[in-house]
């Protein structure tokens, strides 16, 4: 059963840890804005996600109890998405491709002529939609593995019929 109350109308916030890369990359693919710095200590993290406001998503078992803090038991990072989609439950296509899946910023929209000479032939011949990355520079596209992920994710949704 659809519980349309509990899904957020803006794209929702996380905080990952280190143990979360691959989950971290994958919710900014679906357009969640996802803090996960290696760099950061646990402890480092999980203050500045309480500043923010961001559920912290952790592996780490002592901090499971803790508030504001979803455990995340699965290894797999397709049951990590699952749990996540469950719990805390938002549109992808709504939000897809607006957020730099590798450092997180929002992307811009670029003209597809304005790339044409920064990207592989075959990329630019195979899409039409392409944003650019200004914090590090990588410029995007609604790639079929994007849509891939798409239909997968549709199939992971807990509230399918
Ligand atoms: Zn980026």
């Amino acid at each position: 059963m659809q519980d349309a109350n509990r899904i957020t109308e803006q794209a929702p916030k996380f905080a990952a840890d280190r143990m979360l890369v691959r989950l971290a990359r994958w919710l900014r693919l679906m357009g969640a804005d996802v803090v996960c710095d290696p760099a950061l200590s646990g402890a480092a993290l999980l203050r500045l996600a309480r500043q923010e406001g961001r559920p912290l998503l952790t592996r780490d078992k002592r901090l499971r109890t803790a508030p504001d803090v979803f455990y995340i038991e699965p290894h797999l990072f397709r049951d990590q998405i699952r749990e996540v989609m469950a719990y805390y439950p938002f549109d992808p296509y709504r939000f897809a491709f607006t957020r730099c899946s590798i450092c997180n910023h929002l992307l811009k929209q670029v003209p597809r002529s304005a790339v044409a000479r920064s990207i592989p032939p075959f990329v630019y011949a195979a899409h039409q939609n392409f944003a650019l990355c200004e914090q590090c520079n990588r410029i995007h596209w609604s790639a079929s593995h994007v849509e891939r992920a798409m239909r997968e994710i549709e199939a992971l949704r807990p509230d399918r019929p």
